[in-house]
């Protein structure tokens, strides 16, 4: 309590939110403006840097290339290669036992974490300090969040990693959920009603900064359109966390993404009406009941993928919710609070005393689901979703997502790409982030071992890159020991 109220003093004298969009003093060696505070986190500086003797994942599904050259120049990657011609005055790294593959492009994330208030209460607790470090040292160098329940602190958190002011990786900001009323327990979002008001929230939020919006489980069908075509007309995309409104209508009406996938599809539940959202128990036994092989899914995955709609892959945040799976790793329950380490194993013992396994069933079923929808020629996005009852840390998580899909069937060359180079495609930024190509941006992660054979790996963080600057995943991590939860 003393240390909020410290910082919040702080925070207050150096002037809030005011100098977000300030300049700053310090100049980087790549010619950026950054804060003292985000210097401290920065260990490779200079203009030209040579990344030498390192394994490529190149993020584009290519197999991983030994002992190459990868040269950063003004944080622009100018040449990869076997024999790259290395500038005089470079700085060389040698990666000796390392691996390189594209800064994450993770596309469900957030920038607040659950904190359960009771069994039937969710407090979901704004992350401003904490998470945009987290981040960046989990190697996700541009996220879009997946909602928003402080959309004005996620545009100043935005403005002021910009800026320089605090480190933390690209940010497309997600608006306030678009929902309708009905959500007992959750006191953070606003319930619209009618079209016009769907219209009214998206082009209000727009002109703000926001670059993203999210239909979430209780909209009609028309407030959903309304919504769409809003989004639309600003040039921008809309996904959905959807239930009242199935897959395939939403298909028909244009949205361009469905967050989750198969497990919050009420496509299958006999006898919905039109609108309504049906209970989380009606919908469960809907899938259970699921052939994944049989063709109501097969028609179902062609419509989505005739549509041009992506999927958006949130599998950590399911696992919290499944028997016999493991618990968060040492490096996520240390950047937790005491309280929030707490609610996190009284949940999770709660769920393995319980003898139901019907949550591991589903996240099976979410996995294969997954599989035939970018086997069948489907976008297939990543996303970590730190939501749930908490136990989804960002940046931890993140890399928790690309194992789980190698656990779903991907290799780790494919499950890699969804978290790259599929992020870049759909964000249509492919031509400056997503991959190791010369003339993207030099948004790198650098990992000790070899994520091809071993996926673990991806853990092993010792570099991000972002725009050709070096940050220090381990002191980013240290800087925010026990705040997860608080701040
Ligand atoms: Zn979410």
């Amino acid at each position: 309590m003393i240390r909020t109220r410290l910082a919040t003093f702080a925070w207050s004298l150096a002037g809030g939110v005011a100098l977000t969009s300030a300049p700053v003093g310090l100049v980087t060696g790549q010619g950026l403006r950054v804060s003292a505070e985000t210097r401290s986190f920065i260990t490779v500086d200079t203009p030209v840097v040579a990344l030498v003797h390192v394994r490529v994942i190149d993020g584009k599904g290519s197999p991983a290339q030994d002992d190459q050259t990868v040269l950063i120049e003004h944080g622009i990657i100018t040449a990869v290669g076997g024999s790259v011609a290395i500038p005089s005055g470079a700085q060389s790294l040698d990666l000796t036992g390392r691996s390189v593959f594209p800064g994450l492009v993770m596309l469900h994330e957030h920038l607040f974490y659950t904190m359960l208030g009771s069994a039937t209460w969710f407090v979901l607790n704004q992350e401003p300090f904490s998470f945009p470090r987290l981040y960046l040292a989990g190697g996700a160098t541009t996220i879009r969040t997946g909602g928003s329940v402080e959309p004005y602190t996620d545009l100043n958190l935005k403005a002021a990693i910009d800026s320089g002011r605090i480190p933390g990786p690209d940010i497309d900001i997600t608006g306030p959920y678009l929902n309708g009323p009905g959500l007992p327990g959750i006191y953070q979002m606003h319930a619209l009603r009618g079209a016009a008001a769907a219209r009214k929230m998206v082009d209000y939020w727009a002109e703000l900064g926001v670059t993203s919006f999210k239909a979430y489980t209780n909209l009609t069908r028309t407030e959903l359109k309304a919504a769409i075509d809003a989004t639309h007309a600003h040039g921008l995309k809309i996904t959905g966390h959807l239930c009242s409104v199935t897959f395939r209508e939403a298909a028909r009406l244009g949205i361009d993404d469905l967050e989750h996938g198969l497990l919050v599809s009420t496509d299958f539940v006999p006898g919905k009406a039109p609108d309504q959202c049906p209970a989380g128990a009606q919908v469960d036994s809907s899938l259970l009941a699921l052939d994944l092989a049989s063709a109501p899914v097969n028609e179902l995955i062609q419509e989505l993928v005739s549509h041009k709609v992506a999927i958006t892959s949130t599998l950590p945040v399911f696992e919290t919710f499944a028997p016999h799976r493991p618990r968060l790793v040492e490096g996520a329950l240390d950047a937790m609070s005491t309280d929030a380490q707490i609610r996190y194993f009284d949940s999770r013992s709660l769920i393995a005393e319980s003898a139901d396994s019907t949550n591991l069933v589903l996240l099976r079923k979410e996995m294969a689901f997954e599989r035939a929808f970018a086997q069948a020629g489907g976008l297939l996005l990543a996303g970590s979703d730190p939501t749930g009852y908490g136990g989804v840390v960002a940046g931890f998580a993140d890399q928790r997502e690309i194992e789980l899909l190698v656990e779903a069937g991907f290799t780790p060359l494919e499950a890699i790409q969804v978290a790259t180079s599929n992020g870049a495609r759909y964000l249509k930024r492919e031509t400056r982030i997503g991959s190791i190509t010369a003339g993207l941006l030099a948004d790198l992660v650098v990992v000790r071992g070899d994520p091809t054979t071993n996926i673990r790996d991806i853990e092993n963080v010792e570099l991000v890159f972002k725009r050709g600057v070096g940050y220090d995943p381990a002191r980013l991590i240290e800087s925010v020991r026990g705040h997860v939860g608080v701040n």
